[in-house]
C-alpha cells in the first residue's frame, strides 16, 4: 500500500470513529466504549507481551488498582475524578515499578506466574478491605467532567475514550519507531545480545512494564467513571487472561492489534451471551467458555499471529524510501597506534569442574588484527566473552584503554568502545536489516521514552539510519535495507552482525568466526574490509578456522589449546611450530 492510501484509510477511519454516536444505536456507542477501554489494555498487553516478550496476566488488576483509586478518591473523599486520576496514575505506577523490580529480573515463566499471584492478591484485597466495600464495592462514583459539563450518556464519555485511545495509538507508534522502541524490540531472544550492544535490558523492560500498567490505569480510570460504580469482579484474574487472549487474538505483535482484538472479542462475547441461553437456557454460563475455548483453538490453529498481521500479510508491501543524508553521528578517537590497548592477565573461567579457560595472557595494541586460533572448545569463544564481559572471569584481570573492566556489567564494556559478533548469530530476524544496524548506533545515540514517543528524536534518528545505511553498503548488504534480516542467508546474517558492530563505532571489534559459511568471493571480500578498517586505525580480534584467511590478514597469532595458550607470535613463526603443528594444524600447514 503506498503511503498516500494508508494515510487515506487512517484519516476515513478516524473520522468514522469520529462521528459514530451520530450514526449508530446507543447500545452500539455503549459497546464502542468498551472496546476503546479494553483495547487501552490490550495495548500494553502488545506492548509488553508481543513486543517485548513478557507474558503477564496482571493487567486487570492494574485495571483494579486504578479504577478503585479513583472510586476511592472520588466517591468516598469527594475530590475530582481528574485529582482520581492523577492518584490512579501515581499509585498504578509506583506499584508496577516495586513489582516490576522485583520480578522482572526472573527468568520466563516466572514473571507470568508472579503476575497471576499478584492478580489474585489484588482481588482478594479489594474484596477484604471495609474501607473499600467489601465484594460489594465502591458506589455513587461520579462521572468525569470537562469545564461544566459531566460526561453522563455513553455517547459523552465516547470522546474521550476513543481520543485518549487514539492519542495512546500514536505514540507507542512513534516509540516502537524510535531508539528505544528498537530495544524494546529486540528484548525477545535473550538479553546477551542487546546488552553486548550498550543497552540497559533491565531498564527498558521495567520501563515498559510501567507503560503497560499505566495503559491499563487510563482503562480502569475510564471504566470507574462509565460504570459509575465499582467492584473486585470485573478486574480478577480471568479478565486479565481475556486482555491477553484479545492482544493475542488481535495480533500481538501490532499495534492496531489490540483494538481488533478488543473488539472482536468484545462483539463475540455479546453474541454469545445473547444466543447461548436460547440454545441453552440453564448451563449458558458454561457454555460461554466452553464456546470461547473452542474459537480459541480454531484461531491458534489457522492464524497464530493474530488478525492483523493475517490481513496485513495479504496487503501488498508498502514502498519503504531509503534514508535520507544527514550529518554523521559523532564519532569516537582511537588511540594512537601501537599504544597498549586490551590485555587480559592470568584469565580463568571455570564452568563447575571444567576449565575452559585456564590462565590464559596477552595483549592487543592499537590498530593491530590479532588471530585467536585453536581446534574446537579450545576456549575461544569463552576467552571473548570474558573480555566482552558477557561471562566474569573465575580469575584473572582484563584493562581496556587504561581502565580495569575486570568486574564491568556489559553494557558498560560496550559503551567504553568494545563491539562484538557472535560465532551463534544474533539477530532480530523479524526486524529489517537497518533496523538490525540500528540497534548498533544505541551507545552514540540519547533519546529515550518520552522523546522517542513524542518524535523529539528526529534528528537525531535520521543521522543514525543514516549511519545504519552507511555501514550496511560498506559490507555489501546496502541493497535492500528494508528486508528482514531473517531472509539472508547465514554467511550474510554473519557479515550484518558485523555492520551492527560497526554501527558502534568501535575501538576494538571482536569477531567470533564471521568467515564461516562465506564463499571464496565473500571471503577475500570480508578480509578486503578488515584490512580498511585497519587501516582507519580500529583494532581487531578474530577467531577464524579458514587458516589461508588467518594468516593472511592477521598481524599476530595466539594459539589456546583444551584451554590454555600454547604459543603466541607472528603468522610465518606460528605457522613453523611445532607445538602447533602437532596440536592444531597437522598437515594443514
Ligand atoms: P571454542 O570457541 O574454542 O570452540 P568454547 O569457548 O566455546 O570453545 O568452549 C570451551 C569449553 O567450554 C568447551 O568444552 C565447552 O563445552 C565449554 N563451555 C563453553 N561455554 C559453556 C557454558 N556456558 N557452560 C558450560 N560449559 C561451557
Ligand atoms: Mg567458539
Amino acid at each position: 500500500m503506498s503511503p498516500r492510501i494508508t494515510q487515506l484509510a487512517i484519516a476515513v477511519a478516524v473520522l468514522l470513529l469520529a462521528t459514530a454516536p451520530l450514526y449508530v444505536a446507543p447500545f452500539t456507542v455503549t459497546l464502542l466504549d468498551y472496546i476503546g477501554i479494553y483495547a487501552l489494555v490490550a495495548l500494553g498487553i502488545v506492548l509488553l507481551t508481543g513486543i517485548g516478550g513478557m507474558v503477564s496476566f496482571g493487567q486487570s488488576a492494574f485495571m483494579g488498582v486504578a479504577a478503585y483509586s479513583t472510586a476511592w478518591a472520588t466517591a468516598i473523599m469527594g475530590f475530582s475524578p481528574w485529582v482520581g486520576l492523577l492518584l490512579a496514575l501515581v499509585l498504578t505506577g509506583a506499584l508496577a515499578a516495586v513489582l516490576g523490580a522485583v520480578t522482572l529480573r526472573l527468568n520466563g515463566h516466572f514473571l507470568s506466574l508472579s503476575t497471576i499471584a499478584w492478580g489474585l492478591a489484588i482481588y482478594f484485597t479489594f474484596g477484604n478491605v471495609e474501607g473499600l466495600g467489601n465484594f460489594n464495592g465502591i458506589t455513587n462514583v461520579p462521572p468525569i467532567t470537562i469545564g461544566a459539563t459531566p460526561l453522563l450518556g455513553s455517547d459523552q464519555i465516547y470522546f474521550l475514550i476513543w481520543g485518549i485511545l487514539l492519542v495512546a495509538l500514536l505514540l507507542a507508534h512513534n516509540l516502537l519507531g524510535s531508539r528505544t522502541g528498537r530495544a524494546m524490540r529486540s528484548l525477545r531472544g535473550g538479553k546477551a545480545m542487546v546488552e553486548s550492544l550498550g543497552v540497559d535490558a533491565f531498564r527498558v523492560k521495567l520501563v515498559t512494564f510501567v507503560i503497560a500498567a499505566l495503559l491499563a490505569t487510563l482503562a480502569g480510570w475510564l471504566y470507574a467513571h462509565m460504570s459509575r460504580f465499582v467492584s473486585p469482579a470485573p478486574f480478577d484474574v480471568t479478565k486479565g487472561i481475556e486482555f491477553l487472549m484479545m492482544a493475542m487474538v488481535g495480533g500481538s505483535g501490532h499495534l492496531l492489534g489490540a483494538v481488533v482484538g478488543a473488539a472482536l472479542i468484545t462483539v463475540l462475547k455479546n453474541a454469545v451471551q445473547d444466543y447461548l441461553p436460547l440454545i441453552a437456557p440453564a448451563s449458558a454460563g458454561q457454555l460461554e467458555i466452553v464456546a470461547f475455548s473452542l474459537l480459541f483453538i480454531l484461531f491458534l490453529q489457522y492464524a497464530r499471529d493474530g488478525i492483523v498481521p493475517f490481513v496485513a500479510g495479504l496487503l501488498p508491501e508498502p514502498k519503504r524510501r531509503l534514508p535520507e543524508t544527514a550529518e554523521p553521528l559523532a564519532r569516537r578517537a582511537q588511540l594512537a597506534r601501537g599504544t597498549p590497548l586490551l590485555s587480559a592477565e592470568a584469565c580463568t573461567r571455570r564452568f563447575g569442574g571444567l576449565i575452559a579457560v585456564n590462565d590464559v595472557s596477552f595483549e592487543l595494541k592499537s590498530g593491530e588484527i590479532l588471530g585467536l586460533i585453536g581446534p574446537n572448545g579450545a576456549g575461544k569463544s569463552t576467552m571473548f566473552n570474558l573480555l566482552t564481559g558477557a561471562l566474569p572471569v573465575s580469575e584473572g584481570r582484563i584493562t581496556f584503554a587504561g581502565a580495569d573492566i575486570t568486574r564491568t556489567a556489559q553494557r558498560r564494556i560496550a559503551r567504553a568502545g568494545i563491539a562484538r559478533t557472535f560465532q551463534h548469530v544474533k539477530l532480530r530476524p523479524k526486524m529489517s536489516l537497518i533496523d538490525n544496524v540500528l540497534l548498533g548506533t544505541h551507545t552514540r545515540t540519547h533519546s529515550g521514552f518520552l522523546s522517542g514517543a513524542l518524535r523529539l528524536d528526529r534528528a537525531e534518528e535520521r543521522r543514525a539510519r543514516h549511519e545504519a545505511l552507511v555501514q550496511l553498503r560498506r559490507v555489501g548488504l546496502g541493497d535492500q535495507p528494508y528486508e528482514l534480516a531473517g531472509n539472508l542467508p547465514l554467511g550474510n546474517q554473519r557479515i550484518l552482525e558485523i555492520a551492527r558492530a560497526l554501527a558502534a563505532d568501535p575501538i576494538l571489534l571482536v569477531l567470533d568466526e564471521p568467515a564461516a559459511g562465506l564463499r571464496r568471493q565473500e571471503k577475500l571480500a570480508l578480509a578486503e574490509l578488515l584490512r580498511a578498517l585497519r587501516t582507519e586505525g580500529l583494532t581487531i580480534l578474530i577467531v577464524e578456522h579458514d587458516m589461508e584467511f588467518v594468516m593472511n590478514l592477521v598481524d599476530r597469532i595466539v594459539v589456546m589449546e583444551f584451554g590454555s595458550k600454547l604459543v603466541e607470535g607472528d603468522p610465518a613463526s606460528v605457522r613453523a611450530d611445532a607445538r602447533v603443528q602437532e596440536a592444531y594444524l597437522g598437515g594443514v600447514a
